[in-house]
């Protein structure tokens, strides 16, 4: 069976012109309300599945919409930790792929919100799949609503760190975030939502502008600029101290701390000098630093330190008051771990 390729993806389609559609069926506004809840608290597969709506208006939905933009094709799960990686195919047959990540208290998501990835930061996987496309909001949500049906329970987090940029897609990532939401969406809280960036500073001030709330996390990496344009050549454009202006500026708008993410990459960015820097740059507004260890990419000339460097590190920044975690990778056996979605994935 192959999808059916109409242009328009029902969750991509603005209310109003589903109000639109619904009157041109002789219908009232309050089914849309009735589709939203079909679609996001009864879990319909098909407009035919929502029996509450006459047969006719069942056909016409049909006809004229797309449901689920996304199918699943295959799954891999962790011998190591229980982590599935999801294949999905979407409608011009590009493959995206999400991670489920299951833990004793949460049920995390690891989303994707792009096609390949234009930014090459030179430890990450997603930087050798050239960049063809951006998800739309209906493709990121449907990424969540296949998973939830499939297990049959609900992710608890949601962490936009798949591949992509989501902040190179801001208008896609930004109204799926409306739908993971909003009451008549998935009515999460924003704070069990986190947006990791590499660090685009315009759309970082949009974003505290726009008083989007999620849990912002910042792939630093490095704190001096020759070595971050080295590792990220985003920041070519970006100074280091100018991205932290910019995370200060997102704190104080919204009144919520923000992540550092930084990478251990082995004698390259774990000196205590770095940790120093560190801990003075990101002085003056609520932050947290989650510390990275680096997970292998084949023909990436990097190596991860060793668990006692790591912890060296880790105190370095502790002394300095610096509220500090350790990621632990997942699905470290089927390539599911920060920065492993690469060029495998495009491949179903
Ligand atoms: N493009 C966004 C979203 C990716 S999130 C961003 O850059 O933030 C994935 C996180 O994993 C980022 O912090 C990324 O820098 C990090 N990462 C990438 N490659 C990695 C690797 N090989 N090992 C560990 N972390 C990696």
């Amino acid at each position: 069976m192959t999808l059916k390729d109409t242009s328009k993806t029902f969750l991509d389609t603005p209310s109003e012109n589903l109000i639109d559609f619904l009157k041109t069926q002789g219908q009232g506004a309050y089914r849309a309300q009735q589709i939203y809840d079909w679609f996001f608290q009864h879990q319909a597969a098909t407009f035919e599945e929502m029996s509450e709506l006459p047969a006719a208006l069942r056909t016409g939905l049909t006809e004229r919409y797309r449901l689920h933009p996304l199918r699943i094709r295959r799954k891999e799960e962790s011998k190591l930790d229980g982590t599935i990686k999801y294949f999905f195919e979407a409608h011009d047959h590009e493959t995206v792929c999400t991670v489920f990540l299951p833990d004793a208290d949460r049920l995390s998501l690891c989303l994707s919100t792009q096609v390949g990835c234009a930014y090459r930061c030179r430890f990450c996987a997603s930087g050798l799949v050239p960049f063809k496309r951006q998800l739309s909001a209906a493709e990121i949500l449907d990424q969540i609503l296949l998973i939830r049906k499939d297990q049959d329970r609900a992710p608890t987090n949601l962490l936009f760190m798949g591949m992509g940029e989501p902040l190179a897609n801001y208008t896609q990532v930004t109204q799926s975030i409306r739908w993971m939401t909003q009451k008549t969406g998935l009515g999460m809280s924003p704070s069990r939502i986190t947006l990791s960036t590499s660090g685009l500073i315009p759309q970082i001030i949009k974003l505290a502008d726009d008083q989007v709330k999620v849990k912002l996390a910042i792939s630093l990496h490095a704190v001096r600029d020759d070595l971050r344009i080295e590792i990220m050549p985003v920041s070519g454009k970006f100074g280091v101290r100018q991205l932290i202006k910019a995370a200060k500026y997102y704190s104080l708008k919204t009144k919520a701390p923000v992540t550092f993410e930084y990478i251990l990459l082995d004698k390259v960015n774990d000196f205590e000098m770095d940790a120093n820097r560190l801990a003075y740059l990101i002085k003056g507004f609520p932050h947290k630093v989650n510390l990275i260890p680096y997970n292998p990419i084949p023909g990436v000339p990097y190596g991860r330190p060793p668990l006692q460097s790591v912890l060296r590190f880790q105190s370095w920044l502790k002394e300095r008051g610096v509220p500090v975690f350790i990621r632990k990778p997942k699905g470290l056996d089927i390539g599911s771990a920060c920065g492993q979605l690469g060029p495998a994935v495009s491949k179903l």
